[in-house]
């Protein structure tokens, strides 16, 4: 995997040749952020689909909202069957390729509290994580491509995703064909994701390989037998076994697995019994298992379950152990990431890129595109320009806010880097 086990990943230079370099810049590349800044309904579409957040798969009234917004532009619309998607395909005028370009469109269970103007009107629903400036970001570079139609050396396949926080959206997509709905393969896919904090506004940043980890649950159940707490041999006591658990899943991660690439495993909920001298019957432990790699998230279940089951044997109780995967590894392609580098500095100028340092723990269900495509996820710092990017609230806050300035310019990017990658043949 690019990026990492090199040694020394913390700085990542981009100067290096990518494919694609050779294509000249286009006057066009930079007009595109101009262009798309124009766009004034493309904010006021953003506002439509905040006032109205869905949760979920089942999206209809901002399904629709999307469907209406790309009228007029020539595209092939088909809608999901098993989750409110929309899957559109923009075909130029002349042969090539096929790319993909994604934005999510669910909402989280989050009252906000941002004193928007167009704050939600859907009570306990907010588009607290910013997939509304995806969406219409997305709309956005849509239309920039479209009026580019007759000299598109190829196809773009819009993918507007549900069910990004937990539903597995994209998985369902991908079933459904999207990858392929252009009649062939995409040879890329791309995607934005905007933040409410930590980068100034105007700011693109990825880092190639691994960019957010991967997330899964383990549920424990260690099952003994009750009695009294002063004839523990008589009973079959978990708590203990409970305990050991819990330190040998840190001594598991520290031993087990290469400490070039981190796991990390939290137990965030251990509950047993009901008084001092009872001795229950259960003792349950939930923990959060984050991996870096998919080598890590590959081994990682089969380790921890066998560590917690033979525990138990081993004081003669037994564990009902649960491992629930969650999204994978998101890994950028390294020549993907040199791509939207390069491209990102010709439409916002030479401080649009940062180079990110290192991953972020968070997960993303996008890994699963790019698991079939080589492609390129990027943050869009949308910290509102009153607010400092240290202290404002994060995305998910009730109070997160979003610059709408971030809808143009992941337009403009993502049109860019459509324009670039079909430009490559
Ligand atoms: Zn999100």
């Amino acid at each position: 995997m690019a990026g990492r086990g090199h040694g020394t990943v913390r700085s990542v230079s981009f100067d290096l040749p990518v494919p694609g370099s050779h294509v000249p810049v286009s006057a066009d590349r930079c007009a595109l952020l101009a262009e798309a800044r124009a766009m004034d309904d493309l904010v006021a579409l953003r506002h439509a689909l905040h006032r109205t957040p869905e949760i979920g798969l089942e999206l209809p009234v901002t399904q629709a909202t999307v469907i209406a917004a790309l009228e007029g532009l020539g595209l092939e619309i088909t809608r999901g069957e098993a989750l409110d998607s929309v899957t559109a395909v923009l075909r130029g005028g002349l042969p090539g390729p096929a790319v993909l370009l994604r934005g999510d469109m669910d909402a989280l269970p989050v009252t906000e509290d941002t004193g928007e103007a167009f704050t939600s009107q859907h009570d306990g629903i907010m588009h607290a994580c910013g997939h509304d400036l995806h969406m219409a970001g997305l709309v956005g570079a849509a239309r920039l491509l479209a009026a580019r139609r007759e000299e598109l050396p190829g196809s773009v396949v819009f993918m507007f995703q549900p069910g990004e926080e937990g539903y597995h959206g994209a998985r369902l997509m991908i079933e459904e064909g999207v990858l392929d709905a252009a009649g062939e393969r995409v040879v890329a896919a791309y995607g934005v994701h905007v933040f409410s904090a930590h980068l100034p506004t105007g700011v693109v940043a990825a880092r190639p390989g691994t960019l957010m980890a991967a997330s899964d649950q383990l549920f424990v159940r260690v099952i003994g037998k009750g009695g009294h707490g002063s004839k523990p041999h008589l009973a079959a006591d978990p708590i203990p076994v409970a305990a050991e658990i819990v330190l040998a899943l840190q001594s598991a991660v520290t031993r087990q697995f290469d400490a070039h690439d981190p796991v990390v495993v939290s137990v965030g909920r251990l509950a047993a019994g009901t008084i001092d001298n009872v001795i229950p019957e259960i003792a349950e432990l939930d923990a959060t298992v984050r991996t870096f790699s998919p080598a890590q998230h590959a081994m990682i279940p089969e380790r921890l379950v066998r560590l917690v089951e033979n525990i138990a044997a081993a004081h003669g109780l037994t564990a009902d152990v649960r491992y629930e995967r969650g999204y994978p590894v998101t890994v950028n392609d390294a020549g993907e990431v040199g791509r939207a580098a390069r491209v990102s500095r010709e439409v916002l100028g030479a401080e649009g890129w940062f180079d990110l340092p290192d991953p972020v723990a968070g997960a993303e269900d996008f890994s699963y595109v790019l698991e079939q495509v080589p492609g390129a996820y990027l943050f869009v710092a949308a910290t509102p320009r009153e607010l400092d990017p240290e202290t404002a609230p994060y995305n998910h806050s009730a109070q997160a806010r979003f610059d709408d300035d971030a809808v143009p310019v992941s337009a403009a990017v993502l049109a860019a880097l459509a324009l670039d990658r079909l430009a490559q043949g």
